[in-house]
């Protein structure tokens, strides 16, 4: 099938081009986001590729309808980006990779915990100025620690595994229950109960009108003094401002995320000449014990290749059926299992 490759990185290239080997599909990349401007270059392909900061409006759906395309392949497994009620009702059929490597946000989680907690990130500038100072690099250990999860699915789950490794106490909260995370001992409690009882939460639940600012000023004011705030979901989950005065007031001690709200200005894009005039974002910057990483978690070999793969497959899939087993539909918007 031909394929309009949208956003295209070196890396994209790379890992389709090794994947296509198999598949044979004529793919055309284009370095450009799908958008408004460039919605044209679609024209005339029965399929589509995007990632996760291409936003599918309505607008954009219809026009990509009515240019001939009727299949959109995320090379994603969150559609927030996507109007799903507008793609049914202008007749394109969505796509997705639900799952690629799990292990991959996971382990990015565990690395934001462990550097925010030992200070690595401060510790690395440090040695290099020559400055073997330790003050201010204290941590805590994270045997015995309260670890929150939000969202016990495929990640969350890996997540939990890893920290039961380092001896933590689990607490999860979903309204379904993992036989996975109960095995590791994970007790699952209200949302109230995890915020009080918590040193660290980690977010892997999926953005939803549901999950929008679950974390909000209200939730941090039930939160333990000092929580480590860790996310790698998606950025509307947290209220940003709250989360600034929750630093600064000390009720959240730390915080990691890989995801920002305002993230599609800004992420997988070098604008290191730039003057960026994100005002909350360079303040986030600016505290000593805030990381952030630009949507990075999922940018593992292994992932780039099981996305390049199982993009391919669903277009295979619905070139030789007419459908797909991992269409995105209303039912999955509402229920991700
Ligand atoms: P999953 O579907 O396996 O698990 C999501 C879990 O969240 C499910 O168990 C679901 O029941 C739970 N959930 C839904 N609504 C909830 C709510 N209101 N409160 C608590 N739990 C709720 O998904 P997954 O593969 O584990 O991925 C989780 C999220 O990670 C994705 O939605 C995506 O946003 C994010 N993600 C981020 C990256 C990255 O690079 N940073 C990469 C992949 C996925």
């Amino acid at each position: 099938m031909k394929i309009a490759f949208f956003n295209t990185k070196s890396y994209d290239r790379q890992s389709f081009k090794a994947a296509n080997q198999k598949h044979q599909h004529e793919i055309v990349f284009f370095e450009s986001h799908l958008s408004d401007e460039t919605i044209s270059l679609a024209a005339g392909f029965p399929a589509a590729c995007v990632f996760i900061n291409d936003y599918l409006d309505a607008k954009i759906l219809e026009n990509l309808a009515q240019g001939g395309t009727k299949l959109l392949a995320l090379r994603s497994a969150g559609f927030n980006h996507v109007d799903l009620a507008a793609a049914a009702r202008v007749g394109l059929t969505i796509v997705r990779v639900p799952a690629y490597s799990p292990y991959a946000v996971a382990e990015h989680a565990i690395a934001l915990v462990l550097c925010l907690n030992r200070k690595v990130h401060r510790a690395y500038n440090r040695v290099r100025e020559g400055n073997f100072s330790i003050e201010g690099l204290l941590g805590f250990d994270l045997h015995s620690a309260t670890v929150g999860v939000i969202g016990t699915g495929k990640i969350g789950a890996i997540f939990a595994q890893i920290m039961k490794g380092f001896g933590s106490k689990l607490l999860g909260y979903d309204s379904y229950q993992n036989l996975t995370c109960l095995n590791l001992g994970m007790e699952y409690v209200s949302m109230a109960e995890i915020l009080s009882q918590s040193d660290i939460i980690s977010l892997h639940c999926p953005l939803t009108p549901e999950t929008y600012h679950l974390i909000d000023a209200e939730a941090i004011a039930q939160m333990k003094s000092g929580l480590m705030l860790i996310n790698t979901s998606r950025g509307g989950l947290i209220d940003t401002q709250s989360t600034i005065d929750g630093l600064k007031s000390g009720k959240i001690g730390y915080l990691g995320i890989d995801v920002y709200e305002q993230e599609a200005d800004l992420f997988f894009e070098d604008l290191s000449n730039q003057v960026i005039h994100d005002d909350t974002f360079q303040l986030l910057l600016t505290l000593p014990n805030v990381i952030v990483t630009g949507h990075q978690a999922f940018f593992t070999s292994q992932a780039l290749s099981n996305i390049a793969d199982t993009t391919l497959a669903n277009v295979t899939e619905f070139e030789r059926s007419g459908s797909c087993k991992n269409e995105v539909k209303m039912e999955t918007a509402i229920a991700p299992k």
